[in-house]
């Protein structure tokens, strides 16, 4: 059965790109007569408030979406994350990392392997790691890809996952870096919860936007990892204000509340944004 998701996270008010993404799921798993699964992505323990959820839920209503089944809150299931990270760690996947953003944008230096998230700084020389775990410092956990590599074998040029309307897709997991799979202050990560909570849910497409196309080739390396399904992939476009800028949440002006408060009523909405 198609079963599809939203997961937003709640740091902010839904703005139109989040209508349209939540609209784009939602009509997939009805007209699949399928499933159509909420999932809070509440695993970011600064930036999430409980008011923004409440106001996602609100905002859905709104809309007249409905999903099936009882609201997945991440935030209530860290320790099924933690035994995803103890199990990549006992097969020797992970590394701690002690170092700050700084640290690492520092040794990047002029190195070609580009932005942060690309970074790879490898494991902390045993002495260093030693001492540091004996200061109580705060480390995070990174995925080894030389380790992953190792373990797939030849498993690993055939990592790919179907992007509808486009076919097969290789993964290119090697562009995102060794990865952080527990953040230091949440003992898990965004790529570690979502592609657990897909394989719980039996999430048989994704679909979200084009700005998560990278972190899906992360998403598929873990999945071969784990030994979970890798689902049917759909990466809309984004839609973009007038200004030709993507809709963010520091876009105050476009959310759904004052939207909502302007007058404009749902079947407005859905109709401009082609539902
Ligand atoms: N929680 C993520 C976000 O708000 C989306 C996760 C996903 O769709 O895979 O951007």
């Amino acid at each position: 059965m198609l079963t599809s998701r939203f997961a937003p996270s709640p740091t902010g008010r839904l703005h139109r790109g989040h209508a349209f993404s939540a609209l784009t799921a939602w009509r997939a798993a009805r007209e699949a007569g399928g499933r159509f699964l909420l999932r809070i992505e509440d695993i970011d323990p600064t930036r999430c408030r409980p008011e923004f959820e409440a106001a996602i839920l609100e905002d859905l209503a709104w809309l007249g979406l409905d999903w099936d089944g009882p609201v997945r809150r991440q935030s209530e299931h860290l320790t099924e994350y933690a035994a995803v990270i103890e199990a990549l760690d006992g097969r020797g996947m992970l590394y701690r990392c002690f170092r700050t953003r700084k640290d690492i944008l520092d040794g990047i230096g002029d190195a070609p392997h580009g932005p942060m998230e690309a970074a790879r700084p490898g494991p902390h020389p045993a002495e260093e790691e030693g001492a540091l775990l004996a200061e109580g410092r705060p480390f995070a956990w990174r995925l080894s890809l030389d380790r992953a590599r190792e373990a797939l074998g030849d498993r690993w040029e055939a990592l790919a996952f179907v992007e509808e309307g486009r076919g097969l897709i290789t993964a290119r997991p090697e562009t995102a870096g060794d990865v952080v799979l527990a953040r230091k202050d949440a003992g898990t990560a965004y790529h570690v919860a979502v592609t657990h909570d897909d394989a719980l849910q039996g999430v048989s497409h994704v679909i979200r936007g084009e700005d998560l196309f990278e972190a899906t080739h992360v998403q598929v390396l873990i999945q071969a990892l784990m030994g979970w399904p890798t689902p049917v992939y759909r990466h809309h476009r984004l839609l973009v204000g007038d200004d030709g800028r993507r809709y963010a949440k520091r876009d105050r002006s476009v959310t759904l509340e004052q939207l909502r408060a302007g007058g404009l009523t749902p079947e407005q909405l859905r109709a401009e944004l082609g539902f």
